[in-house]
């Protein structure tokens, strides 16, 4: 079912595109249209190279010395100084390492113990799991009390029980995204510190921490910023805050002087003490190719490209599969770099999709999400992924028992 005058406008659109070069400099298997790079980026070719010669020279050759000749002790300041220019940061304010759900947990703790006399954590039912979780773990500790408000209802929830006010900043489900200015001083106004968890935005969207006046942030470096899998987060901390806060995973890493080996913890200067343990220096290696790649790239122009593919996925929707509610945002200056729609059957959907090469996401329990990663997804990709949706509901292809049954990952 062809559409002609669509996909002659998408082929237009990538012939206009300034930053379609950079699609080469990914290795994505022919064939394939990947629209999951909101939950695994791709693999930039630099890092499959870099990783080699990490392995080979400065581990295999370099050995122990690679520490210091490498710099390998530097990785988690160093790769978190490359990432502070995408959320508008200053260098010394992000710092790269353990998970985003690590880090959640060190920055939660930092931010209770910074407001004594407070206990609640404010947050929205359906955030990410993980997120709530983590306020779980410190409520199970007897520091944090948890307080959930819908969106709408969140600046009547701050009082002054709240400690911080803890959000996502773009919804993994939804991709919609929160004012982060207006929320961070309606929280300030209430005396409450904030925390912006940044998976769904760096890298994707406009993000001005500073300008902002946010006080924490976590990032994740497998999404946009093409990490590679399980790859080291980000934490941020504005810099008034460097000299008070503390954290309760108080390693040898996050101390003063950690080859002093003393017996007592002294916490070190700035970012640094928020590191546990050893730095992942493969896992950091990779990281700090793919942020330089979307460094390089520039987030004006991904934002501009993203905005653009996702509106452009919008409209071929509508037109191919008119009956499927897209749920995100219709103002692309809302919403992240995704789209979501809702079908009873979204799974099967997004089954029979992988079957023809096109890989988008499931979420539980009724969400089809499509992520546009806008270093290397094409407007003819968009194109072909709404023909082939409009295709697979028409046709009833999804209604297969094989799409039916449910991978431990979706
Ligand atoms: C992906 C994601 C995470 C991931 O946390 P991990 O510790 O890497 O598993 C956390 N929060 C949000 C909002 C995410 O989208």
């Amino acid at each position: 079912m062809t559409d002609t005058t669509l996909l002659q406008s998408a082929r237009e659109l990538d012939a206009g595109d300034a930053i379609a070069g950079y699609r080469g400099q990914f290795d994505l298997p022919p064939g394939v249209i990947y629209l999951d790079g909101n939950s695994l980026g791709a693999l930039p070719l630099r890092t499959a190279a870099h990783l080699g010669e990490v392995v080979r020279k400065q581990w295999g050759e370099g050995l122990i010395r690679s520490w210091n000749t490498a710099d390998w002790v530097n990785l988690p300041q160093r790769v978190g100084g490359k990432i502070a220019p995408l959320i508008g940061a200053q260098p010394h304010e992000v710092i790269a390492c353990d998970s985003t759900s690590v880090n959640l947990f060190k920055l939660i703790a930092a931010a209770l113990q910074m407001r004594p006399g407070r206990k609640v954590v404010l947050s929205e039912p359906g955030n990410f799991p993980t997120d709530l979780y983590m306020i779980a773990g410190l409520e199970a500790q007897g520091l944090a009390e948890r307080r959930l408000a819908e969106r709408a209802r969140l600046v009547d929830a701050l009082d002054d029980d709240v400690a911080l006010l803890m959000l996502t900043h773009v919804h993994y489900k939804t991709g919609e995204m929160f004012d982060m200015a207006a929320l961070t001083k309606a929280a300030h106004e209430a005396g409450a510190l904030v925390l912006w968890d940044l998976s769904h935005s760096t890298g994707a969207v406009p993000v001005q921490l500073n300008a902002a006046g946010a006080d924490f942030a976590v990032g994740c470096g497998y999404k946009y910023l093409n990490g590679g899998p399980g790859a080291p987060a980000f934490a941020y901390a504005a810099e008034r805050h460097h000299d008070t806060m503390g954290q309760p995973l108080t390693g040898w890493f996050g101390h003063a002087a950690p080859f002093a080996f003393e017996d007592d913890y002294r916490p070190a200067p700035g970012m640094e003490r928020m590191l546990a343990g050893t730095p992942p220096v493969l896992g950091l290696s990779a990281l700090e190719q793919g942020v330089e790649l979307v460094a390089e790239i520039g987030m004006d122009r991904l934002v501009e490209k993203s905005r653009g593919l996702s509106e452009f996925l919008r409209r071929a929707i509508a037109h191919f599969a008119p009956d499927l509610p897209c749920i995100s945002p219709a103002d692309p200056a809302q919403r992240g770099s995704q789209l979501s729609f809702r079908h009873e059957n979204a799974y099967a959907l997004s089954q029979a999709l992988i079957a023809r090469g096109i890989i988008g996401d499931f979420r539980d329990p009724d969400i089809l999400r499509l992520g546009l990663a806008p270093a290397y997804i094409r407007y003819e990709d968009c194109y072909r992924a709404a023909e082939a949706l409009g295709e697979i509901l028409q046709t009833g292809e999804w209604e297969r028992d094989e799409f039916m049954q449910r991978a431990a990952v979706t």
